[in-house]
């Protein structure tokens, strides 16, 4: 199966510099991308703060590389004769690097293999050792990436290795097998959390943000933000296949303060809503439309909603959007709202006092039905606890009426993001006695 010793990189994400003199960068790439398309290890470049790092640097002779992870700082160096050894050369020693030993090494290998001591040429009797404190897969891989061949180093008097059971065949694969690869995931069983790269001095200071897909553009990404002056600011970026971010252009200054700020996007439209707190306190819903490459103000709600806090928006159709916020009361408040097609927003109904008090708020759609929309709320009420409330809003109308709710039960100090509509919860005690309908069933992941 494998074997390895020394430390594991944190989350499988090994950092790495290359050499500018390095001569082979594809044979590199293609390396590393096809240890990450089977394995957890994650290949990223060498952010200044990662002390600890891989440095591939060309190699006129052998390949070499340190086993495992080497702290202390600085950078620890892959040695790679990439025209000489090929790309299989190259995922050896970056096997080494996340802590994979020689498979002959592994300390029970006397139960698979003879070191024929006597055949080995003259000063290379190290790469025989065996390592006594190796962690062991429960196969030895006699075709290992990390397994010699029978004749290494030998002297010419014959097979340095021999297998104990004879006829085994003993010839290392030069690229990773199945069982190389089911080591590696036994050793990094999960994919850590990578940053493959960011958006550098693209963005100004923000104080919050959220962000939602272009339509039609998987590459593109808005981001809404309360800059660092309390403006609200709309940013376009490009996502590249390989990570890479680069910021397309932006709302200008469009749009006056705000805070408690979200926002959302029509299922098939290039319309988005943000909803924020204004300058004078009160809920206002701005239509902006961003079809890729320009991003501009179409209209807003006016004056047609009082004061409000943590405010949440989500779209039921392309023209109806429901907000969820924490009203002046303390309470949470929803509304409906008309999309117009000149971008006004025409404020539709909204749940009147059917809803208690809320400190944090969170909403998300369930599902649709024809005009018919099951959106979820959750709050943390003044008590510290998760109330989680489900409400039918018809889109035609903008009627809301709420359908059950998860009683008072789960005690929590934070609301945390958005609860996925994949999600489930068992309902012991839920209340349902205001709906005769079924009402879906939730899992709350709580920070
Ligand atoms: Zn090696």
């Amino acid at each position: 199966m494998g074997a390895s010793t020394g430390n594991r990189w944190p989350g499988g994400i090994i950092p790495y510099i290359v050499s500018p003199n390095f001569v082979g960068v594809n044979d590199l790439n293609q390396a590393l991308a096809s240890l990450e398309a089977v394995t957890n290890l994650r290949f990223v470049r060498r952010l200044s703060e990662q002390d600890t790092f891989v440095e591939v640097i060309n190699s006129t002779q052998k390949c070499s590389s340190p086993i495992g992870r080497h702290g202390g700082g600085g950078g620890q160096t892959v040695g790679c004769a990439p025209f000489g050894f090929g790309i299989g050369s190259i995922i050896h020693e970056f096997c080494h690097a996340a802590g994979m030993i020689h498979e002959q090494s592994r300390s029970d290998r006397k139960n698979f293999v003879t070191i024929q001591e006597a055949n080995i040429q003259a000063g290379e009797g190290r790469n025989f050792r065996r390592i006594s404190n190796s962690r062991n897969g429960s196969v030895y891989n006699f075709q290992s990436i990390m397994h010699y061949s029978a004749n290494a180093f030998s002297n010419g008097n014959g097979p340095t290795i021999v297998p104990v059971i004879s006829g085994t065949a003993l010839n290392g694969s030069i690229l990773p097998t199945a069982l190389d690869i089911a080591w590696l995931n036994t050793e990094y069983p999960t994919l850590g959390v990578v940053r493959r790269s960011d958006s550098a001095s693209g963005a100004g200071e923000i104080a919050e943000l959220a962000m939602q897909g272009l339509q039609g553009n998987a590459d593109r990404l808005i981001t809404v933000v309360r800059t660092a002056s309390g403006l609200l600011k709309l940013i376009e970026w490009r996502i590249s296949s390989l990570g890479g971010v680069d910021r397309i252009t932006d709302s200008g200054n469009a749009a006056g303060s705000a805070s408690h700020i979200d926002i959302a996007r029509g299922p098939t439209s290039s319309i988005f809503i943000t909803a924020i707190r204004s300058a004078s306190g009160k809920l206002k819903l701005i239509s902006w439309s961003a079809p890729g490459g320009t991003i501009q103000r179409q209209g807003d709600s006016g004056n047609a909603a009082g004061a409000a806090t943590q405010i949440r928006i989500v779209a039921l159709t392309d023209t109806c959007f429901v907000i969820a916020c924490r009203a002046s009361n303390g309470n949470l408040f929803l509304i409906s709202w008309r999309l117009n097609a000149d971008g006004s927003l025409t404020r539709l109904a909204d749940s009147a006092t059917a809803a208690g008090e809320a400190q944090s708020v969170s909403m998300t759609l369930i599902r649709s039905s024809g005009a018919d929309h099951l959106v979820a709320t959750t709050v943390r009420t003044g008590s510290g606890r998760l109330r989680l409330i489900v409400w039918n809003i018809n889109s035609n109308l903008g009627t809301i009426s709420r359908r059950g709710d998860s009683g008072n039960d789960m005690s929590v100090t934070k609301i945390c993001g958005r609860l996925s509509s994949e999600a489930r919860f068992t309902p012991s005690r839920r209340r349902n006695s205001d709906s005769r309908s079924s009402v879906p069933q939730f899992l709350v992941t709580l920070e």
